[in-house]
């Protein structure tokens, strides 16, 4: 039986029916599979129901994206898929508000973030890749050959096939679009694994692309989890020629070793454990308020987020004090109630994993500035997964907690000496996403943001994004680039052709 759409949405959560997220494929929701519950973060009650897709669903979506791939799809006009996108994108800000409103009740994010950052991020994703496909070139080489004569190559993009996203809960529709958006303006159909906390926004994206016209099995939407469940059928599946991933890096291992028979391509943004390093010589008003920010935007549950802050000596209490002010003016609380700027964490589960860390700081030696436990909340958040914003000093740089990614409101400040020391403290982890410095000392700001051994190195800044710029992890923090043409180069496959002239 297919369904037009999902549950319709009543004004406020509390008259809200449970939404029911079925599995989107070939067009149209689909019945089958086993329901679990989704969970509220910010109230700990369920708000809605997804359906597990078992393998035969998984089977089911891959037919129906290689249809779409060798039908209508794979033989539109570059105009007409980029109109298609364009009205994607648009269709996403007319709904602007049923979105926020799915994103906010999964995630339990204040309101103000989902609707400055997460929604209309979404939207942009598909205008952005809708252009970046339309204005680059491919490569053209005139060779000389052995016979005195000339050979000309120029290459031209194809699309890889069936693209499978697997997508993490923290920016849930922002992170999942961003792969989405490119891997549909190369010409891809996709089958797409949204994270089985936050499965709300994609469900409603499937319902999108139906109403805009996008051709059946072009969008399609599984449900359920990881290993031995709709996440692993995907990876493992021959039909899929590429997986696009965002999430752990222990997660991204084991898909790894899942595509590795079918040597899939693989494009991964993984963990980190960023570091910051505040100079003697930066604005120390815009480096306090730029790295708590940083620390605590989305309860520190962005990849990017700076959990080791190495601090130049002589500034050190005074950045200390400023961090402090900021987290402690944090208002947690319900994502609607006025001036709330903190949510919960994703997850009971999530805040066991960081509540232990709170308690290894302080195993391991720390003096906590300010946080450390749970916030004293009345009301329906009360039954929310809340922590309280933390900051620790007297850590050692080799600390179990200075080391591994907590993926909460947390950082660990640091001090330092010299500019050889913070760079080496800075670059000694396993993870190699991003970091921010903040100096006023132009040759240093060049020289340290080199010396990173990350994708992305901030000066002054953090979380300042140019989707047209390469983006990704060194080391265990991810392989390869998105972003601009990088990842059209990834969702596309090139094919040289030679001709002798
Ligand atoms: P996760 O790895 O637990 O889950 C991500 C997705 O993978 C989910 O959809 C999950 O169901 C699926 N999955 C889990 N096991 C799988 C398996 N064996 N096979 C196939 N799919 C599987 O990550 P998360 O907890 O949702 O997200 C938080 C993590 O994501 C953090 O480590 C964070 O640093 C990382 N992250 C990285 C970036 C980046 O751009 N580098 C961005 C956001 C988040």
């Amino acid at each position: 039986i297919a369904h037009a759409s999902q549950t319709a949405l009543a004004s406020t959560a509390a008259e809200r029916p449970k939404r029911i997220l079925r599995n989107f494929i070939g067009g149209k929701f689909i019945d089958g599979g086993t329901p679990f519950d989704i969970f509220d973060p910010a109230t700990g009650s369920v708000h809605a129901t997804a359906y597990e897709a078992d393998r035969a669903i998984v089977d089911e979506a891959v037919r129906a994206a290689r249809k779409a791939v060798e039908g209508e799809w794979g033989n539109m006009t570059l105009a007409k898929r980029r109109a298609l996108l364009t009205r994607v994108a648009d269709r996403i800000e007319e709904r602007f508000d049923e979105f926020l409103e799915a994103e906010i009740a999964d995630t339990g994010k204040p309101h103000d973030l989902a609707h400055h950052l997460d929604i209309p991020r979404g939207a942009a994703n598909f205008r952005v890749f809708a252009d970046a496909i339309a204005n680059l070139s491919t490569e053209t080489f005139e060779m000389d050959t052995p016979d005195g004569g000339k050979a000309l190559n120029y290459a031209v993009r194809k699309p890889l096939g069936v693209v499978g996203v697997i997508s993490p809960w923290n920016l849930p529709l922002l992170l999942m679009t961003w792969k989405v958006a490119p891997a549909l303006a190369c010409g891809n159909a996709v089958i797409v694994k949204p994270s089985e906390e936050t499965p709300s926004t994609t469900t409603l994206l499937g319902e999108v692309m139906a109403e805009v016209g996008m051709p059946d099995g072009v969008f399609n939407v599984i449900h359920g989890f990881g290993p031995d469940s709709a996440g692993e059928f995907l990876t493992s599946h021959p039909g899929v020629r590429a997986i696009t991933f965002t999430g752990e890096t222990r997660t991204g291992s084991a898909i790894m070793k899942a595509a590795a028979p079918t040597v899939k391509a693989l494009s991964f943004e993984l963990g980190g454990k960023n570091a910051a390093i505040v100079f003697a010589d930066a604005d120390m008003d815009a480096a306090v308020a730029g790295l708590a920010r940083a620390a605590f935007l989305n309860t520190g549950q962005v990849c990017l987020a700076p959990e080791r802050i190495y601090v130049e000596r002589p500034v050190l209490d005074r950045f200390v004090a400023g961090m402090k002010e900021k987290a402690e003016a944090l208002l947690p609380g319900l994502p609607n109630d006025p001036g709330v700027t903190l949510g919960p964490v994703i997850s009971e589960e999530h805040r066991g994993k960081v509540l232990g860390y709170y308690q290894l700081a302080v195993e391991e030696g720390a003096t906590v500035i300010t946080g450390g436990g749970i916030p004293d909340l009345a009301g329906d958040a009360a039954g929310g997964y809340f922590v309280q914003p933390t900051i620790w000093t007297g850590l050692p740089h080799e600390a179990r907690v200075c080391r591994e990614e907590i993926f909460g409101p947390a950082c660990a400040i640091i001090p330092f000496d010299t500019e050889e020391e913070a760079v080496r403290m800075a670059n000694d982890s396993e993870y190699g996403l991003a970091s921010s410095i903040w100096t006023t000392n132009l040759s240093r700001a060049h020289r340290v943001g080199k010396a990173m051994e990350v994708g992305i190195s901030w000066v002054n800044c953090w979380f300042l994004r140019d989707l047209r710029t390469p983006f990704g992890g060194a080391k265990m923090s991810g392989v390869g680039r998105e972003g601009g043409e990088h990842s059209i180069n990834f969702y596309s496959e090139p094919t040289n052709i030679c001709i002798k002239l």
